[in-house]
């Protein structure tokens, strides 16, 4: 690939040419922001990973590089998610870190979102450093940005005013008559947001307000107030501040009014910085998500994901697509799909035969700068794991024993070579295979399709119990089961099939789909086989010859 495609190293260079520019020998920083406002979904991750590639790619290169997620765990609670207490409505307009924990195992509202994140990121190997937006704002770290944007207020309304689009009107826009405040308070009596600003004094910075509870407040030196600045200048102030050098947004962002725009007007006219380099992602989409059973709705976590599927794929799945491309990540049968193109890659860049760009981003998503991450020692067909999750229904001594078969003449010797994506298959069956669609083998042979039989099918059973006690293993009986039909017709096992043969095929395997799991349809025969043992197999089929 021409380096002018390869995005994450074209981006890495110009954060480190632009750091250098801006801040001469200080470490350049790229910057997430998450909102633990309510469970981050895998939409969410995109915001960090895009970061994270460029910062790591900075590292992969022997250079340092901060990677900043902040936490905006000081932005008001704006609504209750769903599957949330009602009761927490009350707490609407007090900071995230105020608000009580839904579980009661954690500090706050803020970090009960936050910890499986952190879970995930550490599982995926980004490594950020946190920064606690309530954290910054209550301990002054800001007091002097905020005297600067109340004094520059008018010249801020002004810049709203310029890019204040007609339609969307955005919630965290201040009204655009009479005088405009980029600061909101949290009501000393109620601690909640619903607070307006009656006067500003520039020489004393002393600040007045009400608020909706009928709190009257003031004036009181605005370095004693609890509050924060509005969105759109809280951000560029804080590019400013940490002297970001790049930081992407959603698309959303991008567009004309956005955050964006008025930031780079914010931050040079009002902040004295500059705007970061950016680009907008685009968007996360799930297929198959609805989980089988379990209680929690709603969009899929990083950690959902990392459920099913092993790191270096989830990384994969993001670091594959240019920002500009939106990404599915499918929860339904394309799993299997995702894993077989996963492991063709591996084995293409093992063997020296990926090209550049595939080699690059295959590099991005089986490790960071800071190593390898794990893998699994025996990286088995997801979808063949998965039929012997279903077909065992999870028992570990079964599972065992038909991978040794599975995997003749070099056997598994302990599941433990086959996890985590032992772990990830059992759970997608667990968690994304409807019960209709899993595997039920037959307790008693299917006596009435038995009875039915005709001559042909009859001789193919034949065929099968003859020939599957001389090679029991997997490829033996995948030369068999496609065979049986070339035998009946006085062809060689090895001949090469034609459509008429594959009409055959196709007969045959729904017959032992029936006879065996009482369906049209179901995980690789040959696996079924092994997965069900001869003497089960036997049976169920051998009292077609009584
Ligand atoms: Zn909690
Ligand atoms: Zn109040």
């Amino acid at each position: 690939m021409a380096p002018a495609d390869d995005w994450v190293a074209r981006t890495a260079g110009q954060v480190r040419a632009e750091a250098e520019r801006r801040h001469p020998g200080e470490v350049p920083t790229c910057a997430s922001g998450i909102s633990p406002s309510g469970p981050v979904h895998l939409g969410n991750l995109r915001e960090l990973m895009v970061p994270h590639l460029v910062a790591d790619e900075v590292r992969r290169a022997g250079a340092p590089c901060r990677h900043i997620l902040s936490w905006d765990d000081y932005d008001r609670l704006r609504r209750v998610p769903a599957g949330f207490p009602e009761g927490f409505a009350e707490h609407i307009g007090r900071p995230l870190t105020a608000v009580p924990d839904p579980c009661g195992e954690h500090e706050n509202w803020a970090e009960h979102f936050k910890e499986p994140l952190r879970e995930s990121l550490a599982r995926l190997g980004v490594r950020v450093t946190e920064i606690s937006q309530t954290q910054m704002y209550t301990s002054g770290a800001y007091t002097a940005q905020i005297v600067t944007a109340m004094r520059r207020r008018a010249d801020i309304g002004v810049v709203l005013a310029r890019y204040q689009t007609r339609r969307g009107a955005d919630p965290d826009d201040e009204p655009r008559t009479g005088i405009y405040y980029p600061f909101r308070p949290y009501c000393t009596s109620c601690g909640r947001d619903d607070t307006t600003v009656t006067a500003f004094d520039d020489e004393t910075t002393e600040i007045t307000y009400t608020c909706a509870c009928g709190a009257v407040e003031g004036p009181t030196p605005i370095a004693q107030v609890a509050g924060k600045l509005a969105w759109k200048v809280d951000w560029p102030m804080r590019w400013a501040y940490e002297h970001v050098t790049f930081e992407p947004a959603g698309v959303d962002h991008s567009s004309p009014g956005s955050s964006f725009t008025v930031g780079e007007a914010l931050v040079s006219e009002i902040f004295g910085g500059e705007m970061p380099l950016h680009f907008g992602y685009s968007f996360v989409g799930t297929t198959g998500s609805a989980k089988m059973s379990g209680s929690r709705g709603g969009a899929p976590t990083p950690s959902d994901a990392l459920e099913i599927f092993e790191a270096p794929l989830v990384r994969w799945l993001y670091a594959r697509r240019r920002p500009e491309q939106s990404i599915t990540l499918a929860f339904d049968a394309e799993v299997g799909r995702v894993y077989d193109e996963w492991d063709a890659l591996t084995r293409r860049v093992a063997e020296g035969n990926a090209d550049p760009a595939a080699r690059a981003v295959f590099a991005r998503a089986a490790g960071t700068s800071d190593g390898p991450l794990p893998v699994t020692p025996r990286p088995l067909p997801f979808r063949t794991l998965a039929s012997i999750a279903d077909i065992t229904a999870g028992d570990q001594a079964q599972i065992l024993r038909i991978l040794r078969d599975l995997t003749a003449p070099d056997p598994v010797v302990t599941l433990d070579e086959v996890r985590p994506r032992l772990d990830c298959a059992q759970a997608w069956v667990a968690g994304y295979v409807a019960p209709a669609d899993r595997t039920q083998v037959r307790d008693q042979p299917d006596s009435a399709r038995l009875a039915a039989l005709t001559g042909t099918e009859r001789d193919a059973i034949e065929l099968l119990i003859k020939g599957m006690a001389a090679d029991w293993s997997l490829d033996g009986l995948t030369t068999l089961l496609y065979g049986v039909p070339k035998l009946q017709r006085g062809l060689p096992i090895s001949a090469p099939p034609d459509a008429e043969l594959k009409v055959s095929q196709r007969a045959w395997f729904v017959l032992l789909y029936q006879l065996l799991i009482g369906r049209d349809t179901g995980p690789r025969l040959p696996t079924l086989l092994l997965a069900l043992g001869e003497e089960r197999v036997r049976s169920l089929l051998a009292p077609a010859l009584a």
